[in-house]
Order: structure tokens, then C-alpha cells, then sequence
């Protein structure tokens, strides 16, 4: 799913240049995260980059807009075109099938 971006943001703007689909940019009142371009950083990491560089922890699971790891690295492979992805990713990369993602991840 999406990683969204709460209103506990402080706007410090660390999360913005680690996204690698640029889906981070300054909000009116926050950062924002575009749902659009995040792929939970499937196909790059196996973490979400931006909540492990923000100070506040904010960069949450959007309930509302749960993708799993398929839709997702299709979404890398459309943004990215020119990078060559790996055709077998590990299982249960996504919070969405695996939701203990975040604490194995460390964070
Ligand atoms: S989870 Fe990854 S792809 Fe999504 S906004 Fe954060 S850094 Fe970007
Ligand atoms: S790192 Fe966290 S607090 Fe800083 S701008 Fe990004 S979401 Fe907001």
C-alpha cells in the first residue's frame, strides 16, 4: 500500500531526496507523499526510505489504499524504465502482505 505522510510532520524535508521515485514533495502544510509514484520502495529497499530518515516517525501505511507487491513493482518498472529489477523479488516485501515489515526492517 501507499506510504502516506501524517500531520505530525514537521517539515524538516529529510524524507524528499531519499524517495527513489521522487513521489515526496512539499505539501501546503506538510510534506505529501504522491500515491501515485510510492511503491513502498519495492524494487530498492526493503524498507520504506523515507520513514527510516524522518525524525518523527510520520510515514505511515495508508489504510485506504492497500496495493500488494505485484501492483507495486509494476509501478517501479513503469517509473523506471530503464533500470533492470530483479523478475523474483522476495515474498512478503509489502506491509501489506507482511505486516511486521517495519519492525524487521528495523525501524
Ligand atoms: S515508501 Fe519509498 S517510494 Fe514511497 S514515498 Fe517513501 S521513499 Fe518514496
Ligand atoms: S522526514 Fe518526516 S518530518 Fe521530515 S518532512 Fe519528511 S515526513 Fe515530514
Amino acid at each position: 500500500m501507499s506510504t502516506t505522510i501524517t500531520e505530525e510532520c514537521i517539515n524538516c524535508g529529510a524524507c524528499e531526496p531519499e524517495c527513489p521515485n521522487e513521489a515526496i514533495s512539499e505539501g501546503e502544510d506538510i510534506y505529501v507523499i504522491d500515491p501515485n509514484l510510492c511503491t513502498e520502495c519495492v524494487g530498492f529497499h526493503d524498507y520504506e526510505a523515507c520513514q527510516a530518515v524522518c525524525p518523527v516517525e510520520c510515514c505511515v501505511p495508508d489504510p485506504n489504499n492497500r496495493e500488494e507487491q505485484p501492483t507495486l513493482l509494476a509501478r517501479a518498472i513503469k517509473i523506471h524504465p530503464a533500470t533492470a529489477f530483479p523478475d523474483v523479488l522476495p515474498a512478503n516485501l509489502t506491509r501489506f502482505s507482511n505486516p511486521n515489515r517495519q519492525k524487521a526492517a528495523g525501524e
